[in-house]
């Protein structure tokens, strides 16, 4: 059996500036730190923080009155930071940048009186939070059926923005069909659709073809892994989403050739290298990498541990 790995796969700049900010939190203030929800949709990631003092609650009203605590990088609605003030919180935001780009353009278009159509899945925390900054403008969009069946009173006046993490493809579809029924619709500058996700899906896209199976690394609630696994079995490859090496089935395996590696933007490496171990004591001779595009994003971490970190010298 041969082993393929996606590039680029793994973490992406917002993940890995949102892991290191709490990190950096239990570093300089000590534990316990809390954190409103997962900081990033990985269990692995989320039981490492725990282990080192990172308690996770579900709502900011559970943080004890004084207390610090970490808004996840899925960003969250401006409500959250009003609870937060009036508990006496102290916050570090590790909102994705790109998700924060997302609720600008929300704001902009609310303050300039459009009906904002947002793109994403309901329940996600991204579309709950950019909600949230105009809940009474907003109208979720899943499929292009829910297009059709969209009314609202000025249709000369809508905007749409999109959830970060989506099918490239899928809310292209998507936008075309609100273009073609709303035809003066506008949308962002750039599109919302965060760089890690697009180079993830085109990487896959370009695994797939030369893999039998695909096996793609990342937690059920991960959106951007489950979209990996359904872009692998479009170009034709069997695809499973699995949280670690221990949850491959032996079934899967039969007559595979090749098989492929990749790993949602949330999917620490360390996980990738354990599949692979896991391959090669099973005999795999060839392990290679199949890079589409070099990334180089970084992004800084949040004011208020940037500001510490200056002061204690590190
Ligand atoms: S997937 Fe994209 S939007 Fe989400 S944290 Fe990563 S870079 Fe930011």
């Amino acid at each position: 059996m041969r082993v393929l790995l996606a590039a680029p796969r793994g973490y992406c700049a917002g993940v890995d500036r949102a892991v290191e900010t709490v990190e950096h939190a239990l570093d300089l203030y000590g534990k316990p730190v809390y954190v409103r929800k997962e900081i990033v949709h990985n269990k692995h990631v989320v039981h490492e923080l725990e282990k080192r003092g990172a308690v996770f609650v579900d709502q900011e009203t559970e943080v004890p009155e004084g207390e610090m605590v970490v808004f996840s990088a899925h960003g969250v609605a401006p409500s959250v930071h009003a609870n937060a003030a009036q508990r006496g919180l102290r916050t570090i935001d590790a909102t994705c940048p790109l998700v924060t780009k997302v609720h600008v353009e929300a704001r902009k278009f609310a303050a300039e009186g459009y009906t904002i159509v947002l793109i994403g899945h309901e329940g996600h925390e991204e579309v709950e939070g950019t909600t949230g900054e105009a809940p009474d403008q907003t109208v979720l969009v899943q499929t292009e059926a829910d297009v059709d069946d969209l009314e609202v009173d000025d249709p000369d006046r809508i905007a749409y923005i999109t959830q970060t993490t989506l099918s490239v493809e899928e809310t292209g579809s998507i936008i075309a069909r609100l273009k073609e029924k709303f035809p003066n619709a506008v949308g962002p500058k750039t599109d919302d659709i965060c760089y890690a996700t697009t180079n993830r899906q085109h990487a896959v896209k370009e695994l797939a073809k030369h893999c039998d199976l695909v096996l793609v690394i990342g937690s059920t609630n991960s959106s951007n892994s489950n979209r990996l696994v359904e872009v692998a079995r479009e170009r034709g490859a069997d695809s499973h989403l699995i949280d670690n090496h221990m949850q491959v089935d032996d079934a899967w395996l039969e007559g595979v050739e090749t098989v492929g590696i990749t790993s949602g933007a949330s999917a620490p490496e360390e996980l990738v290298e354990k599949l692979v171990s896991f391959f090669e004591e099973r005999g795999a001779t060839e392990v290679s990498e199949l890079r589409t595009i070099n990334e180089d994003v970084r992004f800084m971490l949040p004011g208020e541990i940037r500001k510490e970190l200056a002061a204690s010298g590190t």
